[in-house]
């Protein structure tokens, strides 16, 4: 890397058109002091969170990844694989809806689903020592992360270091979610798995971002960035701060940026050509800071316990008016606590188990159709119970 890189670089860019992406993608990497990659094995990790078409913003857009295919082609990539793990469906009919599996096709990357995964260690983990991750990491010389820039109901914002969850092959994330059902610990965990994966270089989708309701139902924000950067930390608080969050106040950023040395109060490192101030979105809707997780209220007797939760956690909330009874929220659930009453007048309802639920929201992540929103329950109906 070049010694007077920029930590982080962001580059403007107004919208998806092939020549100023490429454009944009070149100048950004170039800054951000890309490395050589001459002969190497490359794993390309786009965001494919679910079978989104691209204006929802919901994936890496098809041009941003054909500008980078086309990038790394150029740079002497030896063999380029692309692939992701959507939670409940397989990376290629999702990719293929997102447009993401033809530009792959086209440019002779190969495609891999993540099926099989293999022992990963992570000896600087701070809670997780060894992932099961996509067994294809271990052939690669480097990832080149492509996340989208979202916000996230569960950790507030998403970004290059949550883009790599995807890398825990399928219905094993909700695993993940059920063992470490605390906000904390499981950003904690999010952590312990980016930084094990090395060597990493981050080219961010920050062309159209997506506001409100993310990272599945949220709105698409255009935005006009390209971001880069060899530090996934550095680039998530970048893109943190850009879209107006105060990074520290999210506790995985914050943990990140202690682990590589830096003060979450005041950081200092370098972002060109332009700044977080040049370029600060205004009126992006973001989510609210959350809550403490029901682990951190055990200290409490059992009644007020309850009334704690009740009062300041956010819940999953179904609107069966808008459901179309596709079950994706009852498959991914890790706590098992949705089920799905089709009713004789066509209606779907989906009941749940609040004892059950852990509150990840990966049903709200995955529904295709913006039936799940999220809001303190005080009662649940007994007609939207789900009856152990
Ligand atoms: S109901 Fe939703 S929020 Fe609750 S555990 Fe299941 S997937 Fe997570
Ligand atoms: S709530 Fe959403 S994810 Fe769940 S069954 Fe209905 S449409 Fe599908």
């Amino acid at each position: 890397m070049s010694t007077d890189a920029f930590d982080v670089s962001i580059e403007r860019c107004p919208a998806y058109q092939q020549d100023s992406v490429e454009r944009a993608i070149a100048s950004a990497a170039e800054k951000a002091g890309f490395p050589s990659i001459d002969g190497k094995t490359i794993l390309v990790k786009p965001n494919i969170l679910n079978a989104s078409a691209p204006e929802k913003a919901v994936t890496t857009h098809p041009v941003f990844l054909a500008a980078i295919l086309r990038f790394l082609r150029e740079k002497g990539a030896g063999r380029i694989i692309v692939g992701d793990s959507p939670g409940f469906q397989p990376g290629s009919s999702a990719g293929k809806t997102a447009g993401l599996y033809q530009v792959a096709l086209d440019v002779n990357a190969e495609w891999n689903e993540f099926k099989q995964g293999s022992l990963h260690q992570a000896p600087a983990g701070k809670l997780v020592k060894s992932f099961v991750l996509a067994d294809v990491l271990e052939t690669c010389d480097m990832v080149v992360n492509l996340p989208k820039l979202k916000t996230h109901r569960l950790m507030n914002y998403t970004g290059a270091m949550k883009n790599l969850f995807g890398l825990i092959p399928g219905l094993a994330k909700s695993a993940m979610h059920l063992r470490y059902p605390d906000k904390e610990q499981f950003g904690t965990m999010l952590v312990d798995l980016a930084l094990s994966v090395v060597p990493t270089f981050t080219f961010m989708d920050a062309i159209v971002a997506m506001e409100g309701e993310g990272p599945g139902n949220g709105t698409p924000y255009p935005l006009g960035l390209v971001l880069a950067s060899a530090s996934m930390p550095l680039i998530d608080w970048t893109a943190a701060s850009i879209i107006g969050y105060k990074p520290e106040k999210i506790p995985y950023l914050a943990d990140a940026m202690q682990r590589i040395g830096k003060n979450p109060e005041n950081p200092e490192y370098s972002c060109g050509p332009e700044s977080v101030q040049t370029v600060r979105a205004e009126n992006f809707k973001l989510l609210p800071y959350e809550m403490a997780h029901p682990s951190a209220l055990k200290a409490l007797p059992g009644f007020l316990q309850k009334l704690a939760v009740s009062a300041t956690m956010r819940r999953p909330i179904f609107h069966e008016k808008k459901c179309i009874g596709c079950s994706a929220c009852v498959k991914i659930c890790p706590g098992k606590a949705l089920v799905l009453d089709r009713k004789a007048s066509g209606i779907n309802k989906i009941l749940i188990d609040d004892a059950a639920c852990i509150t990840c929201f990966c049903c709200h992540e995955v529904c295709p159709v913006n039936a799940i929103s999220a809001g303190k329950v005080l009662h649940r109906p007994r007609r939207d119970r789900k009856l152990p």
